[in-house]
């Protein structure tokens, strides 16, 4: 059976009655080359252990399962559990856990399933709820190495972009913290059954083993991070003093200029080193921390 093929999926959609869930956002791969492309861009090997979240009908997980060491399957829709069933009846290195995987402890399925090496995470998901899942494993600190993951196109021009790009924003320091990011393929709506409203693109995030940046505090350098990217077209010195921070105007003028950064340019030119150095100055200052 060629899981790929339009027709194996209106054999399971009759044969286990299954219907689509817009609302689980159920659009599965229907062409082998981009199946093929994703694995390969992946650079999965038989050393790898893998956290596939939303397996579907097992396209990626057939085609992994042949390559990797041990697959972990995370699908919440419990009517496609008989449907991988049979079509993953043939490998005994896949373990197919029925849940949210918002809700789970993935480093409990980590320790319990891997012995705790770090696995790689693979992932075609529902548009709606990828960043949420990507900034669950990221904050969280899940132990993986890689996250390989489909996103609707701009939310991957936004997670890999550079400062200065209409598309830097709060979503890219925060992703970029955490994890190099890259962009793998482009996927267009075609290979789809059924065909999503918006074009696809894989990214590659390679979890950085220590953070770029050494932070007084990450929620803080969350916040001036937030406030800089509140009003685009202001400058810093407006955004960083109307940020409820807890300075004023002259106190960020002060502050701005003492991490060398010119109080007119605008939070999306600045790097994710220059918004650390920022807001550690603007802690010590707030909190009366000695230097
Ligand atoms: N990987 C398959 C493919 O490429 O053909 C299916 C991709 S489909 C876009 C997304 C899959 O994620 C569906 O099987 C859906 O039921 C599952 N899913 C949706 N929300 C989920 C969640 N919160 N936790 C785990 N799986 C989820």
């Amino acid at each position: 059976m060629r899981l790929t093929s339009p027709s194996t999926i209106k054999y399971i959609m009759e044969k286990y009655n299954f219907r689509f869930s817009k609302r689980l956002g159920q659009n599965f791969l229907i062409d082998n080359t981009t199946v093929e492309n994703i694995i390969n861009g992946s650079g999965i090997t038989n050393n790898d252990n893998v956290i596939e979240i939303g397996p579907g009908i097992g396209v990626m997980t057939y085609d992994m399962a042949k390559i990797a060491n041990k697959i972990v399957a995370i699908e919440i829709d419990n009517s496609l559990l008989p449907v991988l069933g049979e079509t993953l009846e043939e490998f005994e290195n896949i373990k197919i856990i029925n849940g949210d995987v918002l809700k789970l402890d993935i480093n409990k399925i980590i320790e319990e399933e891997f012995g705790g090496k770090f696995p790689k995470v693979i992932a075609n998901l529902p548009y709606y709820i990828t960043t949420p899942i990507i900034m669950k494993l990221l904050e969280e600190n899940a132990n993986v190495t890689d996250i390989i993951v489909m996103v609707q196109k701009e939310v991957a021009e936004r997670i890999v972009s550079k400062p200065s790009k209409k598309s830097y924003g709060v979503l890219s320091v925060a992703v970029q913290y955490y994890a190099k990011a890259s962009t793998v393929m482009k996927v267009p709506r075609s290979v789809f059954m059924p065909q999503p409203s918006v074009e696809s693109t894989v990214i590659h995030l390679k979890i950085r083993e220590n953070p770029p940046v050494k932070l007084l505090s990450k929620p803080f350098f969350f916040r001036v991070v937030r406030a800089a990217f509140a009003m685009r077209r202001k400058t810093l010195l407006n955004t960083i003093s109307g940020g409820n921070l807890g300075i004023n105007k002259e106190q960020t003028k002060e502050l701005l200029s003492n991490s060398n950064i010119d109080s007119i340019r605008r939070g999306e030119t600045l790097s994710i080193d220059e918004f650390a150095l920022l807001s550690n100055n603007i802690y010590k200052f707030v909190n009366d921390v000695e230097n």
